[in-house]
Parts: structure tokens; C-alpha cells; sequence
């Protein structure tokens, strides 16, 4: 870990009840008392007000896990930026696999959503990351440079100084399969120089998590990592004692 400030971001997914997300809610913020850790948690939107609530005074953020591309109108089943706004959203993750894959979200409509979220003032955390067969057919770099040069372009390179990345490897999400630490800092150092190429201060200030099947026991491993700046954390952030040990493998 690095002098950057680290990052565990929770995403819940479509996962919970209002009556489960109480008492995590509760463990997650009684355990990181004291404790310096930057800690966010990305809950289904019908759960932000009461999360953001919660969270008041704790210091952990609230977080969304999607937003619309655009500002305001007829966009049927759309939630905006403002709408997030209004409930202290910090972080709003784009670009998340499962968006690319089961709802056909373009590398343009990640970029469109990444400066949508940006235009409000709260952080993207972009999510980019190869499939299984990119990753043996070899071509993981291209598909990360791919993804991130579509917000690039869209937004430039300044804009990635209030921006946050997650590297998830497609096949290690949900899957129980994780990179390695030295798979995970080998991406992580590519995106880190690739966003050089264009500002060294920023590529060297931004932090880049690592996501997919990160548990309590790889946690440490992965954190160790020069250029691992924290995780996204999917199925481990519903049970708060596992959360918690991931959090605090960030030391
Ligand atoms: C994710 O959904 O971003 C994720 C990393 O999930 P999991 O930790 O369950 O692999």
C-alpha cells in the first residue's frame, strides 16, 4: 500500500432487505471506529436515504452503484445525479461488469455516465476489467486501455484527478476465482502508467482498487500490492465481521 490514501469500497448489489442493511449498517460503523480507513458503501438506490442517514457523523460514505447517463426527463426507471446528490451520494460507481454485460452499457455511455457524475460533483469509481477469454487470449491490456481511453477522451485526463478506478477482472467477480497479487498489481501498473503517459502527478495520485472475490484471507495479500490501493467489495461486504477484516487489511 501506498502513501495514497486507501479506499474499500462495499457493493451490495441487489442484495439485502431495509431490515438486514440496518444492523450491517450498524457492525460495519461500530467496527471502523477509530479507525482511518476510507470506507464507502454502495447500496440499491431505495436504500440510500436511510443509508446516508445512518452513515451521518461516521465518516463513512455513502455510495451509489449506477446513475443515469443524463440530467433530467423522460428516462423511464432512471434515477439522476441530482437525485443522488440529494442524498449525500460521494461515490457512484460506472461501468460496472455486470452493467457492460446484462444491461449493454457501452464504453460511450460509461464515459457519458462517469462525466454526468463529475458534472455533480461526487466521485466516479470506473470500473474496468477483462472477460476470461480476453485474459487467455492475451489481450487484457488492450481491453483495459479500450475502456479507459473511451472516458479519456470524453472527459481528459484532468478529470481523473476526482475520480477513483477498480480493476475487476470479469472472471473473478462472484466467482470465488481471484487474481493473483502480482496479476492484480501487473493491470494495476499498466493503468497507473497509461494515465503517465498523459499526467504523472495524477496517475500517481489516483487510486486504483482491485475487485473480484476479495476476501479477508487474500485481502492482505492483494493490499500489499505497490499499485493496489484498496478493493470494491461484492459478495463480502453483506457480512460485516468479513467487511470489516478487509477494511482493516488496508493497515
Ligand atoms: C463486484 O461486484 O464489484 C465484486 C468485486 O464482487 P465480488 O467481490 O463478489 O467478486
Amino acid at each position: 500500500m501506498s502513501e495514497r490514501q486507501p479506499l474499500v469500497a462495499a457493493n451490495w448489489k441487489m442484495n439485502g432487505t431495509l431490515a438486514s442493511m440496518k444492523p450491517l449498517v450498524d457492525a460495519i460503523k461500530t467496527g471502523l471506529e477509530g479507525s482511518d480507513v476510507e470506507v464507502a458503501i454502495c447500496a440499491p438506490y431505495v436504500y440510500l436515504p436511510e443509508l446516508s442517514q445512518r452513515l451521518q457523523g461516521s465518516g463513512i460514505a455513502t455510495g451509489a452503484q449506477n446513475v443515469s447517463e443524463h440530467e433530467s426527463g423522460a428516462y423511464t426507471g432512471e434515477i439522476s445525479t441530482t437525485m443522488l446528490n440529494e442524498f449525500n451520494c460521494h461515490y457512484i460507481i460506472v461501468g460496472h461488469s455486470e452493467r457492460r454485460s446484462l444491461y449493454g452499457e457501452s464504453d460511450a455511455m460509461v464515459a457519458e455516465k462517469f462525466a454526468q457524475v463529475q458534472s455533480a460533483a461526487m466521485l466516479p469509481i470506473l470500473c474496468i476489467g477483462e472477460h476470461l477469454a480476453e485474459r487467455e487470449a492475451g489481450i487484457t491490456e488492450e481491453v483495459v486501455a479500450r475502456q479507459l481511453d473511451a472516458v479519456l477522451e470524453k472527459v481528459g485526463i484532468g478529470a481523473f484527478s476526482q475520480a477513483v478506478i477498480a480493476y475487476e477482472p470479469v472472471w473473478a467477480i462472484g466467482t470465488g476465482l481471484t487474481a493473483t497479487k502480482d496479476q492484480a498489481q501487473e493491470v494495476h501498473a499498466f493503468i497507473r502508467q497509461r494515465l503517465g503517459e498523459q499526467d504523472s502527478t495524477i496517475a500517481a495520485s489516483i487510486r486504483l482498487l482491485y475487485g473480484g472475490s476479495v476476501k479477508a484471507d487474500n485481502a492482505n495479500d492483494l493490499f500489499s500490492m505497490t499499485d493496489v490501493d484498496g478493493g470494491l467489495i461484492g459478495g463480502a461486504s453483506l457480512k460485516a465481521e468479513d467487511f470489516l477484516a478487509i477494511c482493516h487489511a488496508t493497515r
